[in-house]
């Protein structure tokens, strides 16, 4: 039987998926792993790719596919750009996975926009043909996807929605060494990093924090009644919304989907986020959906081994 593998590449290990073609996750295997970059690495990860497949009663001759995603640029055509926070040798492990299975298409996908094609394939957006993932994490991703197709652009820029300007006042800087990114109010760190100047606001202590990106403390704080926590997810859902209303004077999506560890706290959020939307987007885009992404953490699994499928 045909299987397509989904691979979710991260800093220390890698996440495998084998999928039917039409779309079924029949097993998962995580693989650790350190730097991707020499051929003893790359034997790391097609053995534990073929033994994902011996355990479940498939062979390296039933790989029709194989994705991967990267965090990072990937262009168009397929190509991997500058990855800045993992060491990987793309186009090495690209051989040496060409060799092992000699059948399959193999595919990159960037990060983001293999969560967003995982959700068009079998999630939350599996009967729209546009829709952009809102992917909030420690920073924020974007997927888009219009016609049913990742838009990716002729840079590799398109769907870096985090990096949209919300705020021209703003002197700190963003990862990206620009200022007033949405990324600096909306991500995991950026309501972590609000909060605490709301607190300082108030000459309030704030609430024990376990890290930089605990949002899940600032949320409970909010439930609790905490005034600098409702002003940092206010502000969140102000600067996403009206990021998200900027999007749709571009591309009109059918729906926009909420994913990433901060969705966690969709419930908390949403009506205000949908509101904050209403409020600054125009007339015909006032009905535009706003849901949770459903795959959660495997959506890039998904998503990969899609890509791999439409070569
Ligand atoms: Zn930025």
């Amino acid at each position: 039987m045909d299987k397509v593998l989904g691979i979710d590449i991260g800093g220390t290990s890698i996440k495998a998926g084998m999928f039917s073609t039409e779309g079924e996750l029949q097993a998962a295997a995580q693989i650790p792993t350190g730097e991707i970059v020499s051929e003893a690495d790359f034997a790391l990860v097609t053995e534990g790719l073929k033994k994902l497949l011996e355990d479940n009663g498939a062979t390296v001759e039933d790989v029709v596919g194989v994705g991967l995603d990267v965090p990072g640029p990937v262009d168009n055509d397929g190509k991997v750009g500058m990855l800045a926070n993992i060491e990987l040798d793309p186009e090495g492990l690209q051989a040496a996975l060409k060799r092992t299975f000699v059948r399959a298409n193999l595919a990159f996908v960037n990060d983001a926009n293999a969560a967003a094609l995982g959700e068009l394939w079998q999630g939350s957006a599996k009967d729209a043909s546009s829709f952009v993932l809102v992917a909030i994490g420690t920073g924020v991703g974007g997927g888009v996807v219009t016609d049913g197709k990742i838009v990716s652009g002729a840079f590799g820029a398109g769907g870096e929605i985090g990096h949209i300007t919300v705020n021209r006042d703003e002197t700190a800087s963003c990862g990206c060494g620009r200022q007033g990114c949405l990324e600096q109010y909306a991500s995991a760190s950026g309501i972590v990093r609000v909060y605490k100047q709301e607190c300082a606001k108030r000459g309030q202590e704030p609430v024990a924090l376990t890290g930089p990106t605990d949002t899940l403390s600032v949320f409970n704080a909010c439930r609790a009644g905490d005034e600098a926590a409702k002003a940092a997810i206010s502000c969140m859902c102000d600067c996403l919304g009206y990021a998200m209303a900027q999007i749709s004077v571009i591309i009109d999506p059918q729906m926009y989907l909420i994913g990433g560890g901060v969705a966690g706290g969709f419930k908390l959020f949403a009506e205000e986020l949908r509101a904050a939307f209403r409020k600054y987007c125009l007339a015909p885009s006032v009905s535009t959906r706003i849901l949770p992404a459903s795959l959660g953490n495997d959506a890039a699994m998904y998503g990969s081994a899609f890509q791999a499928m439409q070569g």
